[in-house]
């Protein structure tokens, strides 16, 4: 089965080294294509974490994958199975710099491999509804591409959560019915919030990356969270929009082949299709481009 990794991390960041290896991993190029070769992933898109340059217009400028060397908005120097979303510093931004971050995003969406803009809600003390994030939903609506907000809970006890719950989504999602909007995590441990916002908004869609982390099997994680997987599959099915649930692993987290092997016991086997592979297409439309010839269809 052909499976796009819709949220993973690709950077030189600290502490991902150690934690590829709890995942059976290294944090490096050769060893993630490998790994992605092995289990049938075509296509992955990075949440932004490494430095995108200077700025040109006085803005914050984005966050880029950086694993395989210093990233260059010009000529293009991450892996061809490499897509990413610009990572926007939120807390950086003012109502002054807001359009110049805007600008300088800008920048970046124009390329083919920059496919989306990652806000890192929760990370960043900042709702996805405050008036400083608007010019980049106007930038993302005139280059289509979405907007993927961290929601749910934050590693390592950062930032407060009041601002990833995902009811902060919805009115973004109402005022803004032109652009996609895909809550990372899927709002976890506030999935049924998450799922209740997607199946209210159609412009609102879901990745179930980073719900665990290590190396364990499949079949031992399944069992051992088994409450937790059939609560979240109980309003998976409530919500019944299999259309916008999406593939992800949050790696270098998590062990690929383990979470591959979680999620087909998770998702019926009917919606395997458009939730590995279709429903990332359509979330993210510039993908279709990047996809080597053998894959388009
Ligand atoms: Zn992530």
């Amino acid at each position: 089965m052909k499976i796009i990794d819709a949220h993973m991390h690709f950077a030189h960041f600290p502490g991902f080294d150690a934690v590829a290896r709890e995942a059976g991993h290294e944090n490096t190029v050769e060893h993630y294509l490998a790994a992605c070769r092995e289990n049938g992933v075509v296509m992955s898109i990075v949440m932004g974490n490494a430095s995108g340059g200077a700025p040109q217009y006085g803005g914050i400028v984005p966050e880029v994958p950086d694993l395989a060397g210093p990233f260059d908005v010009t000529h293009y120097n991450q892996p061809r199975e490499i897509a990413y979303c610009a990572g926007i510093q939120s807390e950086k931004l003012t109502l002054e710099n807001c359009e110049a971050t805007a600008r300088e995003t800008e920048r970046f969406v124009r390329t083919p491999q920059c496919v989306g803009i990652k806000i890192y809600l929760g990370y960043n003390r900042v709702y996805a509804d405050d008036p400083r994030h608007e010019p980049l939903y106007a930038l993302a609506e005139q280059y289509d591409v979405p907007v993927v907000f961290h929601t749910g809970e934050t590693a390592g006890g950062w930032g407060l959560l009041k601002y990833a719950h995902p009811l902060t989504i919805d009115p973004v999602a109402e005022r803004h019915p032109k652009v996609r909007f895909v809550m990372a995590h899927c709002g976890n441990p506030w999935v049924l919030d998450a799922l209740e916002v997607m199946a209210k908004n159609e412009n609102v869609f879901v990745d179930l990356s980073g719900l665990l982390e290590g190396r364990l099997s499949g079949e031992t994680y399944f069992r051992k969270q088994k409450a937790y997987f059939d609560y979240l599959r109980m309003w998976l099915d409530y919500a019944d929009r299999y259309d916008k649930v999406l593939y992800g692993t949050d790696w270098p987290l998590i062990n690929i082949r383990s979470y591959i092997d979680v999620m087909k016991q998770l998702i019926p086997q009917e919606h395997q299709a458009e939730f590995f592979y279709q429903n990332a297409l359509r979330v993210f439309p510039k993908l279709a481009a990047l996809l080597p010839k053998e894959e388009k269809r």
